[in-house]
């Protein structure tokens, strides 16, 4: 396993819409474990493959609480919601793409997920809590779609502008 970089905001690649994966192969596999261990080393509760710049629809999480025991990693692939609910929750997100800025987002409080498995099969779920929403995060990545999307465009601004200050500072070393 291979930890990969994890791109930061601004970067074209996290505003494009990721392509279908056409079947499980090794390299699927292999992407997959990659993602893992990056997202757990990071550490994060969930990460896209175009946050590594791979344009396409995968996705790996695991919404554990620490107090909750056993970790549960799940990798999603073509994952697409079939059924939200109409009760809505609020969580501070963040994102391993957008690091240490934070903001409360408005989203389904329940959604069930349907999505191809590394095992070749399809896979349903009905996930609520943190799950819920991380699983919506992730799919909207493969949408080119962050979470600072639904905040309001001053706000989103600033963020933006922070990420460009510490890509800069990054860069310099
Ligand atoms: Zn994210």
């Amino acid at each position: 396993m291979t930890l990969r970089p994890i791109l930061i905001h601004p970067d074209p690649r996290l505003k494009t819409l990721a392509e279908p994966v056409p079947a499980i192969t090794d390299e699927i596999r292999r992407l997959a474990d990659d993602m893992l261990e990056t997202m757990y080393d990071a550490p994060g509760i969930g990460l896209a493959a175009p946050q590594i710049g791979k344009l396409s629809r995968l996705l790996v999480m695991d919404a554990t609480k620490e107090d909750e025991g056993a970790a549960r990693p799940m990798v999603l692939v073509n994952p697409k919601v079939t059924w939200e609910s109409e009760s809505r929750s609020v969580y501070e997100e963040g994102c391993l793409s957008i690091p240490e800025q934070f903001a409360d987002v408005e989203r389904p409080a329940e959604v069930e997920v349907e999505w191809l498995g590394l095992d070749g099969k399809t896979h349903s779920e009905r996930f609520d809590g943190l799950w819920a929403t991380c699983v919506q995060h992730e799919i909207d990545h493969l949408d080119g779609w962050l979470f600072i999307d639904y905040l309001k465009p001053m706000k989103r601004q600033m963020i933006t502008r922070k990420m460009i200050k510490l890509k800069r500072e990054r860069a310099r070393g």
